[in-house]
């Protein structure tokens, strides 16, 4: 059985979970096993729809009430008594801070090795991968030991998991763990909720982002009005989350949230390595600088060489005028 660690909304499974089963159902596919399911928390049967039209036969629910939340120590054990019980071939999670976290306390519980930010998958004797290290800048050959194979897949190198238009819903098998109070030592005590009808980073189609170059938390008045324009929203660089001009929540890059959107639209950002390892699934950027050298500029798709301040307005009038 190939086992993927679905996340969810309120039953709706994440992008980058779909794009877990992409490769979860390739690699079924290649070695001849089953495609099944974890998932836990409220609503977590409300994904055997979406899952069972990926071709998942079989979701397992981690049922414990105390996993209304996320509390990666007890997921992390409560996975490992499943794979224990249950013997997967492989288990796929995703290469989210939470999908790394949990499948890395299931590999520690379980004494077995953890191939985080996997791009490839080679099975055979022995199994290899290749996958991503310093955020992308660097591609690893590694062989994976271990009578289960664990492993993340890198954010953004498989699309979304494509719907099959016969699939049935999954069969929806509860799993009740053994946790003790002590697994949720680590847990969430509050949620500060996002603002309403807010675009979420990794999932925005288009991403307005600023620099440096925006110069102030005031200059961000033409870029949130841009991105509110076209439907997007605003990230930004590191520089504007250490200068306290915006929340850390937006920063894109190494340290910050990985975009795929349609069109990044960068202005006043130089193009650093750890910033374009977080907007390298840009299908297009339009990078908007003075300085026609920045990294931004040449590896953009478009660029404007100019004061952001005198551009973005320009850009802002004519979508309004072309409406
Ligand atoms: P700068 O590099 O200073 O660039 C400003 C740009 O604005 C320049 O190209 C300039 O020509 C242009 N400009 C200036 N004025 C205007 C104007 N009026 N109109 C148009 N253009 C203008 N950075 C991230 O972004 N994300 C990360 O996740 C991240 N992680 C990091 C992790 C580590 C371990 C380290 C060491 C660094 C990390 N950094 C990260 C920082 C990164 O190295 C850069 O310092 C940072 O991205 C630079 O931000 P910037 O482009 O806004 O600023």
């Amino acid at each position: 059985m190939i086992l993927v660690v679905v996340e969810h909304e309120a039953g709706t499974v994440d992008r980058l979970s779909s794009e877990a089963l992409t490769l979860g159902r390739t690699l079924a596919g290649a070695v001849g096993d089953p495609l099944q399911a974890v998932v836990w928390g409220p609503s977590a049967a409300a994904t055997a729809g979406p899952l069972g039209a990926a071709v998942v036969g079989t979701v397992h629910e981690i049922a414990d009430p105390r996993l209304a939340d996320y509390a990666p120590e007890a997921l992390g054990k409560a996975l490992a008594q499943l794979i224990d019980r249950d013997a997967p071939t492989a288990v796929i999670g995703t290469g989210s801070e939470r999908g790394a976290e949990v499948l890395a306390h299931a590999a520690a519980h379980l004494g077995v090795p953890l191939a985080a930010n996997v791009i490839e998958i080679r099975p055979g004797e022995p199994w290899q991968v290749t996958r991503q290290r310093w955020g992308g800048s660097l591609l690893e050959e590694a062989r994976l030991d271990g009578s289960v194979r664990l492993l993340t897949v890198a954010p953004h190198a498989f699309a979304p998991v494509s719907a099959s238009a016969t699939g049935a819903p999954a069969t929806v098998q509860p799993f009740a763990p053994d946790l003790t109070d002590r697994d949720f030592r680590v847990r969430i005590t509050s949620h500060v909720p996002a603002e309403e009808g807010a675009i979420s980073l990794a999932d925005a189609r288009v991403v307005v982002g600023g620099g440096r170059g925006v110069g102030s938390a005031e200059g961000f008045a033409q870029l949130d009005e841009l991105a509110a324009l076209l439907g997007g929203t605003v990230g930004v660089s590191r520089v504007v989350t250490s200068a306290g001009w915006r929340p850390h929540a937006q920063q894109v890059g190494q340290t910050g949230t990985r975009i795929a959107p349609d069109l990044y639209i960068a202005c006043g950002i130089s193009g650093a390595i750890q910033h374009m390892v977080g907007a390298r699934s840009a299908k297009a950027i339009l990078a908007i600088n003075t300085d026609r050298d920045a990294p931004m500029v040449t590896r953009a798709t478009y660029a404007v060489i100019g004061d952001l301040h005198t551009v973005l307005p320009a850009i802002i009038a004519a979508v309004r005028a072309a409406r």
